[in-house]
């Protein structure tokens, strides 16, 4: 019998093609917790894009890998696949560049006024340009939380393409990183209160959690730009909607939300100093076929018995089910 590679969500069709050349696959139906509890039950391999329960990783009896498709693994109880021995595996830099872009436009976009210039246009109101001045990134200050694979490759686009003084915070890099960069390695209240744009590219964990919290975002320099297209837990929302309502941030560009899809009462959907879009960062055609192909890749060499190479946890230490 052939063994079932299940996808909350469909992937680049050269990486379903992959998948079904070594096994049936099926997408949900609906991508809810309970249509993955329905089918997990006989699933080898899921491919997920969307947060799921540890009571599904439970459910999946003979799960022998979990993929992300993408790299933020708060989307996957990791603890849990780890204790039964399942394999977690994930996709990085194969959505770096296309983040990396989106933030740059992002920046871009807030500083010229894109979308409110846009709808004022649209409105019939050609005088916005009256009343409302951009501002350039050339040699601006920007604050980098979080240097990563993304934070890393925003940092050197502002140096080379603006000269922008960049400044970063991340506890767990070394100082010669820093250097190597061009990046002046700062303590976050430093970055906050000296950056004209502030981006944020840590991984959602307990630590992370509203690290933007109402006091940090209080502390951000009057008039600045905030940019999150990491995970919406990290920045409390009222506190941003307030900084933002009140003018103390310029503008913020959010990819991502506490709520996605947004409820009707968040409160930062209705205000004109801010551009959302719906976590679609990572969502062009290139990292759509590198993120499907590494995730597929990976799953055909679990089913194949072979240990996969892009591996975020130690099942091994539990018993894995890799063989
Ligand atoms: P990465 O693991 O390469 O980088 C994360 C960096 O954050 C690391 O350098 C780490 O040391 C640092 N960090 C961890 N905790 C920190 C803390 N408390 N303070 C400061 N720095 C801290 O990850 P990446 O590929 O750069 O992606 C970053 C995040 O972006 C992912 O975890 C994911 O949630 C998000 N993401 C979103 C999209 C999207 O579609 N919007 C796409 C890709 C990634």
């Amino acid at each position: 019998m052939r063994q079932v590679v299940l996808l909350t969500h469909p992937i680049h069709a050269d990486a379903m093609r992959l998948i079904r050349a070594v096994a049936e696959l099926k997408i949900l139906s609906k991508p809810t917790e309970a249509e993955l509890l329905r089918e997990i039950t006989t699933a080898a391999a899921l491919v997920v894009r969307m947060p799921i329960s540890a009571e599904a990783v439970r459910a999946g009896k003979r799960l022998r890998v979990v993929a992300r498709h993408g790299v933020g693994l708060d989307y996957i109880p990791v603890d849990v696949c780890t204790e039964l021995g399942i394999p977690v595996t994930f996709t990085p830099d194969a959505n770096t560049e296309s983040v990396a872009e989106h933030v740059i436009g992002c920046m871009i976009a807030l500083a010229h006024g894109f979308a409110p210039a846009d709808r004022a246009v649209r409105q019939g109101n050609w005088a916005w340009r009256d009343k409302n001045i951009g501002c350039d990134l050339f040699s601006r200050a920007l604050g980098i939380i979080g240097l990563g694979r993304i934070g890393l490759r925003v940092a050197e686009i502002a140096t080379l393409a603006f000269r922008m003084n960049v400044r970063g915070y991340d506890p767990y890099l070394s100082s010669d990183v820093f250097a190597s960069r061009d990046v002046i390695c700062a303590p976050l209240d430093e970055l906050l209160s000296k950056s004209d744009f502030v981006t944020i590219h840590v991984p959602l964990t307990p630590e992370t959690k509203h690290l933007l919290n109402s006091v940090r975002i209080g502390s951000i320099k009057r008039g600045s730009f905030l940019i999150n297209a990491a995970r919406g837990d990290l920045i409390e929302t009222e506190a941003l909607a307030k900084a933002l309502s009140s003018h103390h941030l310029a503008g913020a560009a959010l990819d991502v939300l506490e709520d996605e899809p947004p409820k009707p009462d968040n409160a930062l959907v209705g205000l004109e100093n801010v551009l959302i879009t719906p976590h679609s960062a990572a969502l062009t055609a290139e990292a759509m076929y590198r993120m499907g192909m590494t995730a597929a890749e990976d799953i055909v060499r679990v089913l194949r018995g072979e240990a996969p190479i892009n591996i975020a946890n130690r099942p091994m230490q539990a018993g894995s089910r890799i063989g």
